[in-house]
């Protein structure tokens, strides 16, 4: 088998394990009735759904008109594309880890559930927002394993709105959860760890 037929193997087989954990957790929110919605008619809103729109067109062309964006192959070494493949994995098995943790609080619009319980352990210990992490984590890294420049660009694209998003979450969590949510922003990182914020506000300093 060509190296090229392999790769886009292994990418439909990655994305689709993605795809099939995403779909199962949205799921379990169907027919749900939440406390409070909030409006989805933002600026962020529309410039990530034209971002994913983008990057799904660039998908669908690798995988079926390949001939077409063939002029944005790059010559990436095959095991930088492994890499990616490895990344690809260990995101899928951090997005199971993040839902798992997040339970019955996630969403895929801005809500808040009845009795909803605002998390800061596991992934959530360190980082406001490790699903968007991840997702920007995946859709890099799965958009290795092409070697096609614009699959990505549309990935980094991708991550520009979901800074916008993040933001207008966390007004609505500060919203609903006061003081407590604005502690929480003291010591954890939006996208990242922050190591001096660790440092200078985690509820555990002064117990080691
Ligand atoms: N932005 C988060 C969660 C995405 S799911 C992440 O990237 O991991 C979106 C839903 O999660 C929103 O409806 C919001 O109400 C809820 N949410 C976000 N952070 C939360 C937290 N720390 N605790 C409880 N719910 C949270």
């Amino acid at each position: 088998m060509d190296d090229e037929l392999m790769f886009k193997i292994v990418f439909i087989v990655t994305y689709a394990v993605f795809a099939g954990v995403r779909v199962y957790y949205r799921s379990q929110t169907l027919g749900r009735t939440s406390e409070k919605e909030y409006s989805q008619r933002t600026k962020a809103v529309v410039a990530l759904s034209l971002a994913i729109l983008g990057y799904f067109a660039s998908i669908g062309l690798y995988i079926v008109v390949p001939q077409w964006i063939q002029v944005f192959h790059l010559p990436l070494p095959s095991f930088v594309r492994w890499l990616g493949v490895g990344v690809a994995v260990v995101g899928i098995a951090f997005v199971v880890w993040i839902h798992r943790t997040l339970g019955r609080q996630y969403s895929a619009k801005w809500e808040i559930q009845e009795q909803h319980e605002l998390i800061t352990v596991g992934p959530y210990s360190r980082v406001r927002h490790p699903m968007y992490t991840t997702f920007i984590l995946f859709s890099s890294s799965v958009s290795l394993i092409t070697s096609n420049l614009l699959l990505i660009l549309f990935a980094i694209f991708v991550a520009i709105p979901f800074y916008w998003i993040a933001r207008r979450e966390e007004e609505i969590l500060i919203d609903q959860f006061a003081s407590e949510y604005l502690d929480y922003m003291k010591y954890t990182g939006r996208f990242l760890p922050s190591f001096s914020k660790i440092e200078d506000e985690s509820p555990e300093k002064g117990l080691v």
